[in-house]
């Protein structure tokens, strides 16, 4: 079992993105990002950037806070691809590699730049 959190852009979550149907739809299929996983995929939390930059980190170790509290860790975290596209796109300031990195050397979780490629 895949027991994977995702990270989305505030602005495009449920906006432009609606109801996250196309993350849903790829880890049904998987597709995109999520074809990497053999075993059941469990989303063990979806989150968002906090609507700033400087945000993410925090948001995502209070993410990793209740979900140990809840007996539900993950072992990886996706970036969601509405935040890649804000970064390619939006001139969102976010480093994706950078943020990649501190997520892993943090937290110690493996971490995945996008999810679906729709
Ligand atoms: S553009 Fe970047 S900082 Fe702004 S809400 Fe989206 S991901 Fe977050
Ligand atoms: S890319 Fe995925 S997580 Fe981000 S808003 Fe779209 S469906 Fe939701």
């Amino acid at each position: 079992m895949a027991r994977i959190a995702i990270m989305s852009c505030q602005k495009i979550k449920d906006a432009s993105c609606i109801g996250c149907i196309k993350c849903f739809k790829a880890m049904d299929l998987k597709e995109g990002e999520f074809s990497r996983y053999a075993d059941n995929i469990d989303v063990i939390a979806m989150s968002d950037c906090g609507d700033c930059p400087g945000l993410v980190m925090p948001k995502l170790a209070l993410v990793k806070d209740v979900a140990d509290h809840y007996g539900r860790d993950f072992d990886t975290v996706h970036i969601g691809t509405c935040i890649v596209k804000a970064v390619q796109t939006a001139a969102c300031p976010i480093n994706l590699e950078k943020l990649a990195g501190m997520i892993e050397n943090v937290m110690g979780k493996q971490v995945v730049i996008g999810t679906h490629s729709y």
